[in-house]
């Protein structure tokens, strides 16, 4: 079944003769379990049209449907919402609250969804643990490695049990050893507990976890390919 399937999207910046379409005419389906890489040069519309899929962005054209559900005319509470619930995010430079802690950090979006603090501290405190983060709860962002601050944005991203997580060149900005140790996580994502995991990125490592990989030029979607999912990962 498709968690998310997104229909003949286009997005254009600015109007008239400093109209830039950055992405056009896109289609895609995004099914639970799968990992999709959507690999392309920098400009090639990338960032837009996660965007788009995760309804921080509307498209100028075209329709986004999350579990089944148009979000075209609905209220930015009611899609607020949907990014609560359904989105996890993970971004390139992790976009963690500066002045929160790391457990903190993993308990906003428990809050907002209504957990009690102890709750949210419980639930926070094991997924940190899950990811070997147990002995840095009380740290600030900018007292944690590169490597560290992405393990408590994929924390963060999955506190509340997203179908979906979307990852904005979730590998950028970390040397080979830690990319591929968030790789993993990402992969465990998908293969154990059954999410969607869309990433756009331009680095070609990130195939060894994708089951498909999509390029993007132009804002259009050129070429599929397999990607080189491997099932134990
Ligand atoms: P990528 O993530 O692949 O680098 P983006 O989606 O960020 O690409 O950008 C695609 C195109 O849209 C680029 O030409 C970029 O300059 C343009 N663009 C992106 N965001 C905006 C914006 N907020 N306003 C105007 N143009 C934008
Ligand atoms: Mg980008």
């Amino acid at each position: 079944m498709s968690v998310i399937s997104i229909k003949n999207v286009s997005k254009t910046y600015g109007s008239s003769h400093t109209a830039v379409k950055a992405v056009s005419d896109v289609s895609l389906e995004v099914n639970a379990g799968e990992v999709i890489l959507i690999m392309g040069p920098s400009g090639s519309g990338k960032t837009t049209l996660l965007s788009m899929i995760g309804t921080l962005l509307k498209p100028s054209e075209g329709e986004v449907v999350v579990n089944e559900q148009s979000v075209v005319g609905m209220s930015s509470r009611e899609l607020a919402d949907i990014r609560l619930h359904q989105f996890g995010f993970i971004f390139q430079s992790s976009n963690l609250l500066s002045a929160l802690s790391a457990l903190q950090n993993v308990t906003t979006p428990l809050i907002a969804s209504g957990l009690s603090k102890g709750k949210a501290n419980k639930k926070a405190k094991d997924l940190l643990e899950r990811f070997h983060l147990g002995k840095r709860l009380d740290n600030l962002p900018r007292n944690l490695s590169g490597g560290e601050k992405q393990r408590v944005a994929i924390a963060r991203a999955l506190a509340n049990n997203p179908k979906v997580i979307l990852a904005d060149e979730p590998t950028a900005s970390l040397d080979s050893k830690t990319g591929h140790e968030i790789m993993k996580l990402l992969c465990d994502t998908a293969c154990d507990e059954g999410r969607a995991v869309v990433i756009v990125s331009h680095d070609p490592r990130l195939k060894d976890i994708a089951h498909r990989v999509i390029t993007i030029e132009d804002g259009k979607l050129v070429h599929e390919e397999k990607g080189n999912h491997d099932p134990n990962c």
